[in-house]
C-alpha cells in the first residue's frame, strides 16, 4: 500500500519504520527541516510505566485549585481559554478510581508492550544512543505517598517490579543524591530505563531512509481528503495515497477537525532545562523523580536534564517561577552535578493531553485516515508499541494487545 505519515517526531518516524517493515510504500510529510524538532527534541528520556499513569486521576479538582495558591505547583493553570476549561470538566468525568485503573492498566500494557519492542529493534538494529536502565522515585515526605499509592497499587496488581525503599538504600543506587536533603521513602524501578528519545528518533530515521522510506522537510500538509484514496494537500499540489496516518502531536487536532472529528485534548507545557556533567561523581547515574514536584533528574550521556513544571494554558515564553523550581529541584538533590552557568539548553515543549490520559491508536470514521497521537507525556515510552499497532492494523493484521480502548470512537463526535 501507499501510505502517507504526517509528522517525523517520535511517533511518525516509528510508524514510518513499522510501516516500512512490513512492505508497505511510505512517504513521511514534516513541516520542519529535520525529524524530532517539536516535542519529541528534549524529552527527559524516561521509559517508565509508573510515570505512565494517567493525569486524570481521583483529586485531580482539588490538587489544580491548590495549585492556583503555590508558588512551586507541579503543574499550574496560567490563561485558561474556554477550550481548556471545557477539557479540564470533561477531565473530572475520569478523575474517580474506576476510571484512573482501568486506564491506567490499559496503559501499562501499552508501555510494557512498547518496551519489547524498542528492546527488539535496539538489538535488531545495533542503534546506539545515550541510554541507562531503572528509575528511582524519591518521596520527600509522608504526604507524597498518597500521590504514589493508587499507582503502585495498580502496578502490584499487574505484577509490574518495584522495590519500595527506605533512604540509605536509595542513597545506595543513586550514590549522588545529596546527604543533606531528607528521603522519606523512595520508589525504584529496575526495569524502567532512561534514553535519548531525539537520538533514537534520528537513528531511526536513517534506517527508513534505507529502507526506501521518503521524506518530505519544510512540507507542511494543508488538509486530508478522505476518501478510498485519501488526499493530501500540500502548498502547491495534492498527492493520493492508500492510506494516511496523522502522527502530528498536538497539530493532530486541528487536521481531523475539518473532517468532523473533534478530540477532547489540550496542550500541556513542560521544560527541560540540559546541562553538561560538571562532576560525573556528582551527578545521577540513571534517573531520579522528585515526586513532590514532579520534577525529573536524567542522564544523558555527558548530561544532566532536569525536566517538569507543568502549565496548561500556556505559551511558549518562560516563566521564572517554573524554571526557578527546576533549578532548585536540581540543587536539592545534585547539587555541583552541572554547569548551569555556561551553555545550558532550556527548552518549553507541548504535548496533547486528552481527557482520559489515554493515546488514540487506529482507523477514524474518515475513510483511509488513521491516527497514533496523543500520548501526552509518555510518546517516547509508547512510540514503537503505539507504531506497531496501528502499522499492523493498517497491513490487516491481528492486534498482539487489546487496544480496544484506545480508538477516536471513544469520544469522537462527527459535525
Ligand atoms: C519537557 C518534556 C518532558 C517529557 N518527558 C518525557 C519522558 O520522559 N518520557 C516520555 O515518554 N515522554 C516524555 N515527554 C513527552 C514526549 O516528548 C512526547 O509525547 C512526544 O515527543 C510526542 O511525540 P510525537 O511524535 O507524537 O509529537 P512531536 O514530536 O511533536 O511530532 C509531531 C510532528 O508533526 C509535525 N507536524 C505537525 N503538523 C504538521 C503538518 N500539518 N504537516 C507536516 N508536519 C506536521 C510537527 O512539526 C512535529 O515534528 C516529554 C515532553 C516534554 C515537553
Amino acid at each position: 500500500m501507499k501510505v502517507a505519515v504526517i509528522g517525523a517526531g517520535i511517533a511518525g518516524i516509528a510508524t514510518a519504520y513499522e510501516l516500512a517493515a512490513q512492505n508497505h510504500d511510505v512517504s513521511v510529510f514534516e513541516r520542519h527541516s529535520a525529524s524530532a524538532e517539536e516535542c519529541s527534541f528534549a524529552n527527559a528520556g524516561i521509559i517508565s510505566h509508573y510515570e505512565s499513569a494517567p493525569w486524570t486521576r481521583p483529586g485531580l479538582g482539588w490538587d489544580m485549585f491548590a495549585s492556583l495558591f503555590k508558588s512551586q505547583a507541579p503543574t499550574r493553570l496560567l490563561k485558561l481559554r474556554w477550550q481548556e476549561l471545557k477539557w479540564l470538566k470533561k477531565c473530572r468525568q475520569f478523575s474517580h478510581v474506576e476510571a484512573f485503573e482501568s486506564n491506567f492498566k490499559q496503559l501499562i500494557q501499552l508501555s510494557q508492550y512498547s518496551q519489547a519492542c524498542l528492546h527488539q529493534l535496539r538489538q535488531q538494529l545495533r542503534f546506539e544512543y545515550d541510554q541507562s536502565q531503572g528509575h528511582l522515585v524519591l518521596l520527600r515526605e509522608q504526604d507524597d505517598e498518597l500521590a504514589s499509592e493508587m499507582a503502585l497499587d495498580v502496578l502490584r496488581e499487574v505484577g509490574l517490579n518495584f522495590k519500595i525503599l527506605g533512604p540509605q538504600e536509595a542513597r545506595e543506587i543513586e550514590p549522588a543524591l545529596n546527604p543533606e536533603t531528607p528521603i522519606h521513602q523512595a520508589i525504584y524501578f529496575p526495569e524502567d530505563e532512561t534514553g535519548n528519545c531525539r537520538q533514537f528518533t534520528l537513528l531511526l530515521k536513517g534506517v527508513c531512509e534505507s529502507m526506501g522510506v521518503n521524506f518530505h522537510f519544510n512540507t507542511a500538509v494543508q488538509r486530508i481528503e478522505p476518501g478510498s484514496k485519501p488526499r493530501v494537500v500540500l502548498a502547491d499540489k495534492t498527492q493520493t495515497f492508500d492510506a494516511v496516518v496523522i502522527c502530528a502531536g498536538l497539530a493532530s487536532s486541528a487536521l481531523l477537525k475539518p473532517l468532523g472529528l473533534k478530540v477532547p485534548m489540550a496542550a500541556m507545557h513542560s521544560y527541560a532545562i540540559s546541562a553538561s556533567v560538571r562532576e560525573p561523581l556528582d551527578a545521577p547515574k540513571s534517573s531520579v523523580m522528585d515526586e513532590h514536584h514532579k520534577v525529573t533528574i536524567t542522564r544523558l550521556g555527558q548530561r544532566v536534564r532536569i525536566s517538569g513544571a507543568r502549565e496548561i494554558g500556556a505559551t511558549n515564553k518562560h516563566l521564572d517561577a517554573s524554571l526557578k523550581m527546576l533549578y532548585q529541584v536540581l540543587d536539592d538533590w545534585f547539587p555541583g552535578a552541572a554547569r548551569i552557568q555556561d551553555n545550558i539548553q532550556v527548552w518549553k515543549g507541548a504535548y496533547p493531553v486528552l481527557a482520559d490520559s489515554k493515546p488514540i491508536l487506529g482507523a477514524t470514521p474518515a475513510a483511509g485516515v488513521w491516527v497514533n497521537m496523543g500520548h501526552g507525556l509518555s510518546a517516547w515510552t509508547q512510540a514503537c508499541g503505539s507504531a506497531r499497532v496501528v502499522a499492523r492494523q493498517i497491513s490487516d493484521r491481528q492486534d498482539e494487545i487489546d487496544v480496544s480502548g484506545m480508538g477516536l470512537n471513544r469520544f469522537y463526535k462527527r459535525k
